[in-house]
């Protein structure tokens, strides 16, 4: 189990005072012109070493990332632009940074826009987040009254400014390039990859997108070290990791963990346990509502990291674990979220947008029993076409749900069509 000393978010809960003096206290902008001053080479070597992979949901080497920018300029502004678009179902892990500890993220940005050779940083924060918007803007002023951002930031000899986009609310605008368009004043529709953003982002000019928790764990793995962060977790699979855990346990919350704790563990520490007993437990989604959902056996011994859960042909993603128990409906809850996926698809690629529909609509039958068990492979053939075809990943994120239901639950669906147990259709229909 994690350590107080050795958590990075210490204002989790809003315990302390969020202002900059709180900040100060605890530790916060202490030595950040000392650590720029160690030089670009030195913060990227540092990230790389400490093996944090993005946290985001894709999970790709942070330090990585950031050497694919150019290191020096061809003319083009070159930017960092910070993803706080959470808008995942179950996510909820970079809305509490934003609200409580907004500075580790402020003074994040300034190291890892340094290191990338940009003088400039937008977070792009979902619409729907007022108070957190106000919460970050309120941290960004109190930093530019104290020298902390603009010119000669904090002293560090560059130039920085940082910005507050919010968007609108549409969840596509979390991918990537979608949400480069977005801030552009466009559609927020993804982009064709190639070019990557470290080549042509924002305005056509290198920029890097990284996730809010990615961002607000720098300052502190600068200070402690590569090592420190990395002797954490499991060999690539490194690092202290929010979890946000809802659904059927005692007490939801959001907790700061080192990665690889097991399943049971996280769940019986922090949340006072599954509801009922862990025999009561029926399925999780451990990472956010694009990964496959895993049923009890597995659960038993699951290990909450990237590579485990990717064994178990599941995910780490965001690290919103979704707890589900006996009394839940697994067939009614992916349909729930096949019907996310369809509204939030922008219907630029014909997998996507036809497929999302289709999805949907057989999975409404298979909630009601009305489907033949014909349909289930039907089903499954359609998420094949789906998956990895189309410009973005909403696609797969729409297919995997669908995917794990009829792996681990077959079983469930084909019952439900056999004994037509319509007891839910007018639920369905009402919804
Ligand atoms: Fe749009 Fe879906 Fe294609 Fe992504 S996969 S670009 S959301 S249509």
């Amino acid at each position: 189990m994690l350590k107080d000393q050795d958590r990075i978010f210490t204002n989790l809960y809003g315990m302390h005072d969020r202002s900059l003096k709180g900040a100060r206290a605890r530790g916060h902008w202490d030595g950040t012109a000392k650590l720029i001053k160690k030089g670009r080479d030195w913060i990227v070597d540092e990230m790389k070493g400490s093996g944090l992979r993005g946290r985001g949901g894709a999970g790709f080497p942070t330090g990585l990332k950031w050497s694919f920018m150019p290191k020096e300029s061809d003319g083009r502004p070159a930017y960092l632009v910070i993803n706080a678009d959470e808008s995942e179902p179950g996510t909820c892990k970079d809305r509490e940074i934003m609200r409580h500890d907004p500075h580790t993220l402020i003074e994040g940005a300034l190291i890892a826009s340094f290191a990338m050779n940009a003088n400039a940083c937008y977070i792009y924060i979902r619409g729907e987040f007022i108070r957190e918007r106000e919460a970050l803007q309120a941290a960004i002023d109190e930093c530019y009254d104290a020298g902390l951002l603009g010119k000669n930031a904090a002293k560090s000899g560059w130039d920085f400014d940082l910005y507050l986009h919010h968007g609108a609310g549409a969840y596509i605008c979390g991918e990537e390039t979608a949400l480069l368009e977005s801030l552009e004043g466009k559609k927020g529709m993804p982009r064709m990859k190639p070019p990557f953003p470290a080549g042509a982002g924002l305005y056509g000019c290198p920029t890097t997108v990284n996730n809010v928790e990615s961002i607000a764990v720098v300052p502190t793995i600068l200070r402690r070290g590569g090592d420190w962060f990395k002797s954490f977790g499991r060999e690539n699979n490194a690092g202290t990791k929010l979890f946000a855990i809802s659904g059927h346990v005692n007490s939801p919350c959001v907790v700061e963990e080192e990665m690889s704790i097991p399943l049971r563990e996280l769940l019986d520490r922090h949340c006072g346990g599954v509801r009922g007993g862990w025999d009561n437990l029926k399925a999780v989604i451990p990472g956010g509502s694009s990964v496959p959902m895993l049923p009890q056996n597995i659960c038993n011994d699951a290990i909450m990291d990237f590579d485990w859960l990717r064994e178990q042909r599941s995910g780490l993603g965001t690290a919103a674990v979704i707890v589900m128990d006996q009394s839940t409906d697994v067939i009614k809850a992916i349909w729930r979220l096949s019907k996310f996926y369809k509204h939030e698809s922008c219907g630029q690629c014909t997998p996507c947008r036809e497929g999302t529909g289709w999805m949907m609509r057989v999975m409404e039958r298979l909630v009601t029993g009305e489907a033949e068990v014909e349909e289930i492979d039907m089903l499954l053939d359609v998420t094949k076409q789906v998956e990895g075809h189309t410009i973005c990943a909403l696609g797969d994120a729409a297919a995997w749900p669908i995917q794990g239901l009829v792996r681990h639950f077959r079983n469930e669906i084909e019952d439900r069509i056999k004994h037509k147990r319509t007891g839910r259709v007018s639920s369905v229909a009402a919804e």
